[in-house]
């Protein structure tokens, strides 16, 4: 394991590197940020974003929470969110779950973790919601299944977000996406949990739900 000083040895290692290859990228950077990304995933340590899409400093405004979740109430991932909107005019928000999430498998099987219960508890409101479909798959088909209807009811829950629905009121160009990284893999999966209107979102999401369906049959 990489000690503290190994990280500030190779931060300064990849300054040097990155101004060396780009000369004057940092001071560029002072200026302003101008992401056309904003990415909401899991706080777990193996999905970076900017590694996973080959996204540089600047280039993608990030918020992250145990299971990628939004919820109504949580002012820090909607404030986030209107930020990005509102102000950096991002162009593509991506909700991205990944397959093997602790957070999801824990809501699967109702384990108990402690606090984070109250956090888990909407990912069983998904699990609920959709038990008819998940009873109908094989027991190890769940977990990633589980993984990908939390993927598509949380692109929802922005969807439905007041900063989305004033946007798209005003006709600003944001689409919404919904996709799984592969731990095992490194890949990507594309949901077409894919938003850009109000009026859009209820037949994508009822394809997107049968899509999970047709991925396990
Ligand atoms: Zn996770």
């Amino acid at each position: 394991m990489p000690s503290i000083a190994d990280l500030f040895a190779h931060n300064r290692a990849w300054a040097a590197q990155m101004e060396r290859d780009r000369p004057g990228f940092f001071a560029s950077l002072t200026k302003q940020q101008s992401p056309k990304y904003m990415w909401i995933g899991c706080s777990d340590s193996r999905v970076p974003a900017n590694q996973i899409t080959g996204l540089e400093p600047g280039e993608v405004f990030v918020h992250r929470n145990v299971a990628n979740v939004v919820v109504h109430s949580d002012l820090n991932a909607l404030s986030t969110v209107q930020f990005a909107v509102e102000m950096l005019k991002v162009e593509h928000i991506m909700v991205v779950g990944h397959y093997g999430c602790g957070g999801v498998l824990a809501a699967l099987h109702s384990k108990r973790i402690g606090l984070a219960d109250n956090w888990i508890r909407h990912i069983q409101d998904v699990r609920d919601r959709h038990r008819g479909i998940l009873e109908k798959l094989a027991p190890e088909q769940r977990g990633d299944a589980l993984v990908d209807l939390n993927v598509i009811e949380q692109v929802v829950n922005l969807c439905v977000s007041t900063v989305m629905q004033d946007a798209w009121a005003k006709g600003q160009n944001v689409t919404i996406h919904g996709w799984a990284f592969g731990v095992n893999d490194g890949l990507l999966q594309d949901l077409h949990m894919t938003v850009s209107s109000a009026d859009s979102l209820e037949p994508v999401y009822r394809a997107a739900i049968e899509g999970v369906i047709a991925a396990r049959s």
